[in-house]
């Protein structure tokens, strides 16, 4: 069984009022332990519903959810195990920090499942290594002191305290400088790989999705429109224009380049390739 098995997903917002809308319908995914996954579709396509249902904010009106071993559907009540396996870290989540101090703040979760102090000072302690934070330097620093990118980061270690089995970001890196964005990037990739998290990041830039994602699922009107490999979702230009999305642009340099009758990869979805493909194009001209 997969870690999470959403099943004939449907959810119905107001249903029985002149306000009923259809945010999801009929939406069947696998995600297994340790997947990256990235999460894209226009606004209004239904991207916040889906995740909200992961982690118990929302119940179905069709359909089920099973996590680890834990389904969830229309009748389900106790959604408090649920919680704990899946940490969801909302858009700018430091407009939810509270407390006068980074430690304290990075603490109330696992205060509140009743752990043991040195316990929690553990947790605190790794989930800001997680994000590079530095314990000694940061713990007694007032969050509200912080620039933005640091204050994110703070708040995404409150959510790794809890030590989810899957972390979900909506839009982790809106409203950050372009090195805000590497950095908090940079961050939930290594968390992936060196906590072997299972990751969903919700973002509306290609360039994130090309750089990071291994797994990409498109969604539009409510239903899932792609679901395969980034090289693969990018590669269908024209049907993701339809949705009202676009590719990297570095994507759509590279095809212009190969248009033009430049003999380049026109598959490359990161500046990195694009860089090597130009390079060997170069090459080969230099040895004619
Ligand atoms: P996305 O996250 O992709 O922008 P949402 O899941 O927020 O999409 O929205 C999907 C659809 O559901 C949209 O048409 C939106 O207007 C509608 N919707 C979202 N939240 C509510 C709500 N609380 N009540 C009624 N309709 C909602």
């Amino acid at each position: 069984m997969s870690l999470i098995e959403i099943e004939n997903l449907t959810h119905v917002y107001g249903e029985g009022t002149p306000f009923e809308k259809t945010a999801i319908r009929d939406v069947n995914l696998k995600i297994e332990e340790n997947e990256f996954i990235g999460l894209i579709g226009h606004t209004g396509s239904g991207k916040s519903t889906l995740i909200q249902h992961l982690n118990g904010l929302l119940k179905p009106t069709m359909g089920s959810i099973t996590i680890d071993g834990t389904k969830i559907d229309k009748n389900s009540s106790n959604l408090t195990e649920l919680r704990k396996n899946i940490g969801l870290v909302f858009q700018y989540p430091e407009y939810q920090l509270f407390e006068e101090t980074v430690e304290k703040d990075i603490a109330f979760g696992p205060k509140n499942l009743g752990l043991k102090e040195d316990e929690v000072k553990e947790r605190v302690q790794n989930a800001m290594e997680s994000v590079g934070l530095d314990f000694y330097k940061f713990r007694d620093k007032s969050p509200f002191e912080l620039s933005g990118g640091l204050k994110r980061r703070v708040a995404i270690a409150g959510v790794l305290a809890m030590n989810p089995k899957v972390l979900i970001l909506d839009e982790p890196t809106a409203g950050l400088d372009p090195r805000g964005r590497d950095e908090i990037l940079s961050e939930v990739s290594n968390i992936h790989k060196k906590q072997n998290m299972t990751i969903i990041l919700v973002s509306h830039s290609m360039e994130d999705m090309a750089k990071i994602a291994k797994r990409l699922i498109v969604m539009d009107k409510g239903t899932v429109f792609m679901d395969s490999s980034p090289r693969e979702v990018f590669k269908r230009e024209e049907e993701l224009k339809s949705v009202g999305l676009g590719i990297p642009q570095i994507t759509s340099f590279m095809r212009v380049l190969k248009k033009k009758g430049f003999d380049v990869n026109d598959d490359c979805i990161t500046v990195d390739e694009a860089k090597e493909s130009i390079e060997k194009y170069l090459r080969s001209r230099s040895d004619v």
